[in-house]
């Protein structure tokens, strides 16, 4: 996962805008590193975490959040090569399926992957016309401090996942519990309706 992250990274900054990252992070050792290609826990929250602080810090917090929120999308199709048999929506059973309960099966089996694969811990809850995808040990804002809600990049995985499972539809997807901001769990909101 830790792989996918850094070519996701590279996708959207570039290999020089990925590297400039990665200094300002203190993490030379990850300059034109991957880790491999396996399931072994390949980096750091704490490096993730750094990572995104430097994100901000060399972007300023808007253009910053918004590259973060790219880099998650792209992070998503990076992790479909790896984990799309995992994720059983190429299954007839699951074409098949209603949206509703594509979007629940699809959400739940997305969660497992983190589960299973990551020291990501992530709950989905469903409520009343929404979803709550909340992450108790979150790598993105891991040992952050922030003001509001900074973990831009699940969102945009969560974006580009709904996009996907949906079979090309757009969610609103919005985080609104942060743990950088002192909240105990990042908490996510995702809209049960497609906004198309
Ligand atoms: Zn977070």
């Amino acid at each position: 996962m830790g792989r996918i992250l850094l070519l996701a990274f590279e996708e959207v900054l570039g290999r020089p805008g990925l590297i400039a990252v990665q200094r300002l992070a203190g993490l030379d050792h990850w300059i034109n590193t991957l880790p491999p290609n396996n399931l072994d826990e390949g980096i750091p929250f704490q490096d993730i975490g750094a990572m995104h602080t430097s994100l901000e810090r060399m972007y300023g917090p808007r253009a910053g959040h918004g590259l973060a929120l790219r880099t998650g999308r792209a992070s998503f199709n990076y992790g479909l090569r790896e984990f799309g048999p995992s994720l059983g929506a190429s299954d007839l059973a699951f074409r098949l399926l209603p949206l509703p309960m594509k979007i629940k099966t699809g959400m739940q089996s997305l969660a497992d992957v983190f589960n299973h694969n990551s020291d990501q811990v992530v709950q989905l809850r469903e409520e009343s016309d929404h979803y709550l995808w909340q992450i108790e040990r979150c790598p993105i804002c891991w040992e952050r401090t922030s003001n509001e809600v900074c973990c831009h990049f699940e969102v945009g995985m969560l974006q580009e996942a709904l996009f996907w499972i949906s079979g090309g539809k757009n969610y609103q997807v919005q985080e609104i519990d942060c743990i950088a901001a002192g909240d105990p769990a990042c908490v996510i909101r995702i809209e049960q309706n497609p906004l198309d």
